[in-house]
């Protein structure tokens, strides 16, 4: 036998791919484990021994196995499926009198185990609870209300989580694209970006990885009881020399020809997209966002003094790009940039040097304070600025204040030098707090973003498993027309303060 599962590892890994794919089905009324469902491969390649009958049944413990190693079933009964030629998934139709049937997307994600001294691979299919022909949906997601209660989401609501992805796409996978393979939890929010490059372009690690983080520490609850965003950031592949047009122009139109070749449609209602590209429109601008909110933008630092952007210029211009695809703008919820009292990412006072917290610079952040409006008239550089809403002082005082490019001595709770003379000055004073040139505005009060973002990608992304609760929300129109969007920063804006 031992000989046998050595051979077949040997020939599937030939493939690309090998081990077993398991999984177990149970009553969602009782919980308990049912006998006989039969698993089919409804799309994928079943190669083996076994596959005259490409299916399996459950046990009595409720497990069915597609074998790769004859361990199980018998060496005459050996299956090996895989996603068919242009899927990333396998489709598993779960069927048994009495039940509804279930669609599962399983793109497998081997991992090794050693059982009585033999090593596996093995590959877990979300476990699935089958529902009755007639037990209630209430939310009409997909999931009856007897499964929602098995699996702690809501069975009223059919986006537990409020990504805008329902809770059945991020159990069991749709439209050829396992979510749960790249990390979706029904109970947290999630948000999927993929991202192709050009050669020499390949975005850092170190700086996806710093983006991500800053996303996992959101000041966002979620049903599970965490806090924080799930980012997943899907590096996919590098676009080939000679489909790199090194100048995107017009820029959607070229992206377009590159989109529609690197990005698979299956993945549109989950994923954004992002391209990685040298520059468009033949300008130096850092990046663009398809519309606010809007699920494709485009990083373009190919031509900067550190070609492809150091990684502080790369993750901060990866965050700023995302933060206009999930609603917002460069003030925040208004389109005014530079206000001196928006501490956010999204200002180009921030985009490239990051915030500034308890001293520390670089720090990758949306705003999470809200801080009062100002008026630029009359500024004290003692009280510095006031907190709005829940934000106190002792918020603000964490924070570094930028006026145009330059970091101010002081913070954003008192002792501020605004005009950076050097001194603290006990009278009021007169100045220009959005880097327009004036003395004359009135600031308004700054947000906080993370409570105010858009996950539905300008109504595009969510699936029809969403149900009736949440079709109104996927409706919203364009905050911004994609045509109207503001290039974002260039270099030459982020070398000094504008005159
Ligand atoms: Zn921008």
């Amino acid at each position: 036998m031992s000989t046998l599962r050595n051979t077949l590892v040997a020939s599937v890994a030939a493939v690309g791919l090998n081990g077993c794919v398991y999984g177990y089905v149970n009553d969602a009324s009782t919980g308990s484990a049912i006998q006989d469902v039969t698993v089919s491969v409804a799309s994928g390649t079943c190669s083996g021994a076994g596959c005259a009958t490409p299916s399996e049944k459950t046990d009595s413990s409720g497990l069915f196995v597609f074998d790769a190693y004859g361990d199980r079933n018998g060496a005459d009964q050996v299956k090996i499926i895989m996603p068919a030629s242009g899927e990333e998934a396998i489709r598993l139709l779960y069927s048994r009198a009495g039940y509804r049937s279930v669609n599962v997307y399983h793109k497998p994600k081997y991992e090794e185990v050693t059982q009585d001294g033999k090593d596996y691979l093995i590959s877990g299919v979300q476990p699935v609870y089958l529902c009755a022909l007639l037990a209630p949906d209430s939310d009409g997601d997909g999931i009856c209300d007897a499964a929602e209660s098995r699996y702690g989401t809501s069975a009223t609501n059919s986006d537990t989580d409020g990504d805008s992805i329902s809770d059945f796409a991020e159990l069991y996978g749709y439209g050829g694209v396992d979510l749960r393979y790249y990390g979706a939890n029904p109970k947290k929010k999630d948000v999927f970006v993929e991202m192709d490059y050009y050669p020499n372009l390949q975005p850092i690690q170190a700086a996806l990885d710093r983006v991500t983080a800053a996303f996992a520490n959101a000041p966002v609850s979620n049903p599970d009881g965490s806090t924080g965003i799930a980012l997943h950031l899907v590096v996919d592949q590098q676009v080939a020399a000679a489909d790199a047009d090194m100048d995107l122009s017009p820029a959607w139109t070229d992206f377009d020809v590159i989109k529609a070749k690197y990005f698979a449609s299956r993945r549109a209602p989950f994923f954004h997209y992002a391209l990685i590209a040298n520059q468009y429109n033949s300008g130096g601008s850092s990046g663009l966002s398809r519309g606010i909110p809007g699920h494709d933008f485009m990083v373009t630092l190919g031509n900067w003094s550190t070609p492809g952007g150091t990684e502080q210029q790369q993750a901060g211009t990866i965050m700023h790009e995302l933060g206009h695809n999930i609603g917002l703008m460069h003030g925040g919820n208004e389109n005014m940039n530079y206000k001196a009292n928006y501490l956010s990412l999204m200002s180009y006072n921030y985009q490239l040097r990051g915030l500034t917290v308890d001293g520390t610079t670089g720090v990758l952040d949306y705003s999470r304070v809200r801080v009062a409006s100002a008026s630029e008239a009359a500024v004290s550089e003692i009280s510095a600025f006031a907190p709005a809403g829940t934000t106190t002082e002792a918020d603000l005082a964490h924070y570094g204040v930028r006026i145009g490019s330059s970091l101010r001595s002081g913070n954003a709770s008192a002792n501020l030098d605004f005009n950076g003379n050097g001194v603290i000055q006990a009278a009021p004073l007169a100045q220009d707090l959005n880097n327009d040139g004036d003395t004359s505005d009135i600031i308004n009060a700054s947000q906080n973003d993370w409570t105010a973002l858009v996950y539905h990608g300008a109504s595009t992304i969510g699936d029809p498993y969403l149900g009736d609760t949440e079709s109104l929300m996927r409706m919203q129109p364009f905050l911004v027309a994609p045509e109207k969007t503001e290039q974002c920063i260039t270099e030459h804006e982020h070398r000094g303060p504008k005159k």
